[in-house]
């Protein structure tokens, strides 16, 4: 891994250029439908970075408690960039109900 990110982290994006990290779990980044919760209680000054996750990771998630070996193991959070975040979100914020 390269240095540890902080507030002023940029990533560069093939595709949107220069952008804030984002971070999703693996499953979004080529999901359709997936559903999307994204974190967004306690914003941290010094981490003001969007997470997300689909909704098996939230299962998950809620069965565990809290991120720990589990619920991370599962979830493989990965960072990408926010314009490819917002991509991800219109993509999967409708979860697919042909459970
Ligand atoms: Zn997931
Ligand atoms: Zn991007």
């Amino acid at each position: 891994m390269g240095e540890p990110l902080n507030k002023n982290s940029r990533m560069e994006c093939t595709k949107h250029g220069l952008q804030k990290p984002a971070f999703i779990c693996s499953h979004l980044q080529h999901g359709v439908n997936l559903g999307f919760i994204e974190a967004n209680d306690n914003p941290d000054p010094e981490f003001p970075f969007r997470e997300a996750w689909c909704h098996e990771c939230d299962t998950v998630l809620m069965a565990e408690g809290e991120w720990n070996d589990i619920s991370e193991g599962y979830a493989q959070i990965m960072a990408i960039c926010e314009g490819c975040l917002n991509e991800i979100q219109v993509r999967n914020e409708h979860q697919a109900h042909n459970k």
